[in-house]
């Protein structure tokens, strides 16, 4: 995993690199200073030399400056160089997970891929600056108090550094727990975050329902575990700081003791002892820097640790290799013993055989649940098969590629997503780069043109989230105005008008017909008045395909369909 972690330095080796050495100056200077004062008791003092002390205090000064600007490098380009690290890290996961399939989306959560893609990264980012840099700082400060330590009087160093292996052993004792409550913390923030999402997404019908009481213990609930795992990080950090702190102190002391044992019987002189305390105090910077650490490094290795799984996840739906790009479909279909199912072995479609001819228009009719959208969503391989193949003009839709395959067709839904842009957007989001002429004709064709005009701001009109601040009607014509842009020829209208009134949905009808003209159309319908011209009219039970043909072969063979019809036809009448 460490592996994984520092390829990502690669590309910025030249700010890894002034980082590090910036640190490494950093440490060297941190010893000169109790060196210095200990050489100056010892030999200027003594010299009695008032010109020469002042020099060295100068000479001082200028390294007190040079630290100066280290440690704003260290700090500054140092986070620069975690910020670049996670940035790239959240473009990489941000492609992986778009290139994830509808079933990935089916089973995880949006604030939980939120979660990770903010707390987790802004985590690890910290880490990739501090933790190398830190630990660096940290040990060479140690090795280097504990070299002229040695240096100096080695019984004496010695005896203060039987201490440290217990030091470093609580270090790791608490930094092996600290990692298992973080992994606890980040996972019950993305929890909270996903709540938040669900309630507030969701405030609508939270109002409606007048359920904010009930929203609010779900809330409560998601929020004291957050509290709880919150705690939980602090009560280890706080226990390892005292501990920490408390042997720190201990260390200080024996020193003092000790040092003053050999000053008075072994004849150790004052500059000596003077550096040996300064020294001992440098010394647990280091040891506060690396526990410091602790508690930014587990929850890096844990954002990181989760940020890897998510990268491992490998996306079920992609190019196969030597993948076809073909540029104009025609839009003939063809789906050959198609089987599939969503999980495990229970089976939605089995066997189905369904021949469509380009510029046709199919309808399917049948009980909520048969399986139409389903049968529909395996065209633009939104899922895998089971069994079978479906290809397109004579392609396996598994050997085309991907982007050329979903180009050809378009799909307009019951439930229409609008994203919070304007107008103009959602239109132009069926081809980029739309000049304003053609967003105002395909506007045009779907009828939409006098409503965008009645707008103060025509199409720079804002829609709201998800298109709060439009009717069904006006979405659905977005939509269909989307899809004129789009031109696909091959075009899939799953129930795009059964949240309408029949008023509503007879206009929009008009608008459907002009867009279907002229390209293979697959029409899921619930109401049967609105497929009666369709060209072929498949009936989808839970048994697959149990009837086909025209409207009026479909009412005299006297099946399923004329009793669907039937029933409708005496709604109607009422
Ligand atoms: P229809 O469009 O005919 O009403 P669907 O194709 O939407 O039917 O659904 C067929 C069956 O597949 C239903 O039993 C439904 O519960 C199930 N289903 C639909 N979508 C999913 C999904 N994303 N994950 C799991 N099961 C699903
Ligand atoms: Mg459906």
């Amino acid at each position: 995993m460490l592996r994984r972690f520092f390829s990502y330095y690669k590309p910025h080796k030249r700010l890894f690199l002034l980082d590090f050495f910036s640190a490494v100056l950093l440490a060297i200077l941190e010893l000169v200073f109790p060196v210095a004062v200990g050489y100056v008791i010892r030999e200027l003092l003594p010299n009695g030399d008032w010109g020469i002390i002042v020099a060295a205090c100068a000479v001082l000064l200028v390294i007190y400056a040079i630290n100066t600007v280290l440690t704003f490098v260290v700090n500054y380009w140092g986070h620069i160089l975690g910020i670049n690290i996670e940035t790239e890290m959240r473009r990489r996961l941000f492609n992986h997970i778009q290139k994830m399939s509808f079933r990935f989306f089916d089973n995880n959560k949006t604030g939980h891929l939120l979660s990770r893609m903010t707390n987790d990264l802004f985590e690890i980012g910290e880490v990739a600056h501090h933790g190398p840099e830190d630990m660096f700082i940290a040990i060479m400060t140690l090795l280097g108090a504990l070299g002229i330590m040695v240096y100096i009087n080695p019984e004496l160093a010695l005896l203060t550094f039987a201490i440290v292996p217990l030091i470093l052993w609580l270090v790791l004792f608490f930094n092996k727990k600290m990692t298992v409550a973080v992994q606890r913390l980040l996972k019950d923030m993305a929890d909270f975050n996903e709540r938040v999402e669900d309630t507030v997404g969701g405030i609508r019908v939270v109002q409606s329902f007048a359920n904010e009481k009930y929203e609010r213990g779900l809330f409560m609930e998601s929020n004291l575990r957050f509290r709880l795992a919150k705690i939980l990080s602090y009560k280890i950090i706080s226990m390892n700081n005292s501990i920490t702190y408390m042997l720190m102190r201990l260390v200080s002391l024996f020193a003092l003791l000790a040092g003053a044992y050999y000053v008075l019987q072994k004849g150790m002189n004052y500059g000596d002892f003077f550096t040996f305390l300064l020294l001992t105090n440098i010394f647990f910077k280091p040891i506060e820097k690396i526990n410091a650490v602790i508690e930014s490094y587990p929850k890096g290795i844990a954002g990181f640790k989760r940020y890897m799984e998510l990268m491992d996840t490998k996306p079920d739906i992609v190019d196969a290799p030597g993948a076809i790009a073909v540029d104009q479909l025609r839009g003939d279909i063809q789906y050959r013993n198609v089987t599939f199912g969503y999980e495990g072995e229970a089976k939605v479609l089995r066997g189905i055989n369904l021949t469509i001819k380009a510029g046709e228009t199919v309808a399917f009719v049948g009980p909520s649940g048969a399986g139409k959208t389903t049968l529909c969503s395996l065209l633009p391989r939104f899922y895998e098969l089971d069994e079978g193949s479906i290809s397109v003009d004579g392609y396996d839709i598994q050997e085309m590629k991907l982007e050329s395959l979903r180009r050809g067709i378009g799909i307009v839904q019951q439930d229409v997503f609008m994203f919070g842009g304007t107008i103009r957007d959602n239109i132009a989001y069926g081809k980029l780069d739309a000049s304003d002429e053609e967003v105002w004709a395909a506007a045009r064709r779907a009828q939409l043109e006098s409503f965008i005009s009645e707008q103060p701001q025509g199409l720079e009109t804002v829609v709201g989230e998800r298109g709060v601040k439009l009717s069904g009607g006006q979405k659905q014509r977005l939509a269909i105005a989307r899809m004129f842009l789009k031109n696909p020829p091959i075009l899939i209208l799953d129930e795009a008008t059964s949240a309408l009134d029949t008023e509503t949905e007879a206009a929009i009808q008009q608008s459907l017909a002009e867009l279907s003209a002229g390209r293979t159309t697959l029409v899921i319908a619930h109401r049967l008045a609105t497929i009666k011209n369709a060209d072929r009219i498949v009936v989808v039970t839970e048994d697959g395909i149990s009837e086909q043909g025209r409207h009026d072969e479909l009412v005299a063979a006297g099946g399923i369909y004329s009793r669907l019809h039937a029933a409708q036809f005496a709604t109607a009448a009422h």
